[in-house]
């Protein structure tokens, strides 16, 4: 008997959280944040607890487990960002087993929550065995932070391959390619469910080499002699920030990083020693202690760029902080303003954003929007990924209704049929197969 429960992310892109049921036991697949609403609620400055964050649909509802709790063995955690593992922190005291996960990611889970649970950490490529019928195995992919991974669950009915957040990037910035060899190799996917984020959106997702030379661009043919230079791209996005260090180098700046969550996304990279920016920039961790250090810097900006928190608009993150004058360091006219992310499509951050780019207008600085690659596959990359597990049944996850459907649109233009071998779910149901 096997029974997918959808937890979280079925509606919404974000707060994921699936449970697979095989018999008489079962183990979760992340616990992530909306990130929407807990920005919002981040905003009322309400201390924040599991119900608050459970009646205002931050984190996902595990009522449709509730029945089943005894027979978890695992917490599985894919990779490191948000809406992946944020809920952990708020939900996994709650369960009596295990988290299992990659170092990186066990790192950030240590570093950023307080929880009693053991902490197992596997290596991508890897695999482990959670109990004598259930096995896991992390197959490194490219994405947009460190270690990202699909995770293969063999059970006795077949394998099921969890596979979301994935782009195949033949040239990523850090880290290894998509297992692409390994995917080939199963022969027995029964079930994979799929990343659905941009299955709405045509062609393919560029390398993160395209998102470097994008930089590159704007870097070396601006007249920006005595300018600041201030450049925002996710704290977790690693690869990203790699490239803005070597690029700000090579431009004869010194890159200065400041904001709490880029610190902690930094020092856990450079504890497993994946990256060494600590001995090329500087790493400010809290604005608010190094106000002096800051003012000297305002004071010859053209010998430094800053890459700042703040991306989407966040009201509490630095670059929200400089457009407000709550800082000594400043943004003058002429200064350029590089965002290296897009902005996450929900109606919150949205509005913070633009709340955002129209401040840093009235301070006449020049703006550089969406100077970025996703790190999520597109419809085409989908396909591929489809015609190379053969998977028995498709389950379409993360996102939001249209984007699901999408996914089911493009696994129906593969021979698959709505209802009989791909499948659609809302928060709260489950499948059986
Ligand atoms: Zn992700």
């Amino acid at each position: 008997m096997l029974r997918i429960h959808g937890v979280g992310g079925y509606e919404e892109v974000g707060r994921n959280m699936t449970c697979i049921e095989i018999d008489d036991e079962a183990l979760i697949l992340d616990m992530g944040l909306y990130m929407d609403r807990f920005v919002a609620l981040q905003e009322k400055k309400i201390k924040m607890n599991r119900e608050i964050l459970l009646n205002e649909d931050a984190i996902p509802n595990d009522n449709v487990i509730k029945s089943i709790k005894k027979k978890i063995r695992a917490i599985v955690i894919s990779h490191a960002h948000l809406d992946h593992v944020g809920a952990v922190k708020w939900m996994a005291p709650n369960y009596e087993c295990p988290i299992v996960t990659t170092p990186y990611t066990a790192e950030y889970i240590k570093r950023t929550a307080r929880i009693k649970n053991k902490i197992i950490r596997v290596n991508v490529n890897s695999s482990y065995k959670i109990s004598k019928k259930l096995e896991i195995e992390f197959i490194n992919v490219t994405h947009s932070i460190p270690q990202s991974t699909m995770v293969r669950i063999s059970t006795p009915y077949g394998d099921i391959l969890y596979g979301l957040d994935y782009k195949n990037d033949n040239h990523p910035m850090l880290g290894r390619k998509t297992n692409i060899k390994r995917l080939r190799e199963l022969d027995n996917v029964i079930l994979l469910i799929a990343d659905s984020t941009n299955a709405d959106v045509e062609g393919k997702t560029f390398s993160e080499a395209i998102a470097r030379e994008m930089l590159k661009d704007i870097l070396f043919s601006l007249e920006m002699e005595e300018n600041g230079l201030f450049l925002t791209t996710f704290s977790s996005h690693i690869a990203r920030q790699k490239t803005m260090l070597k690029l700000i180098k090579d431009i004869g700046r010194e890159a200065v990083f400041i904001g709490r969550s880029l610190y902690d996304y930094i020092e856990s990279a450079e504890k497993l020693k994946l990256i060494d920016f600590s001995s090329h920039a500087k790493l400010i961790k809290n604005a608010r202690d190094a106000e002096k250090l800051l003012n000297e810097m305002n004071k010859k900006k053209n010998e430094y760029a800053f890459i700042v928190t703040g991306g989407m608009g966040e009201k509490d993150a630095i670059l929200s902080q400089i457009a407000n004058d709550e800082l000594a360091l400043k943004i003058s006219p002429q200064d350029i303003v590089i965002f290296s992310s897009a902005v996450i499509p929900t109606p919150t951050i949205q509005a913070n954003r633009k709340i955002l780019e129209q401040k840093l207008h009235r301070k006449k600085a020049r703006i550089f929007k969406d100077v970025h690659v996703s790190g999520h596959g597109s419809r085409e990359d989908l396909r591929d990924l489809i015609k190379i597990v053969s998977p028995q049944h498709i389950l379409a996850a993360h996102g939001d209704m249209n984007k699901c459907a999408s996914l089911a649109t493009l696994a129906n233009e593969m021979g698959y049929i709505l209802g009989k071998n791909v499948h659609l779910m809302q928060n709260g149901q489950t499948l059986k197969i």
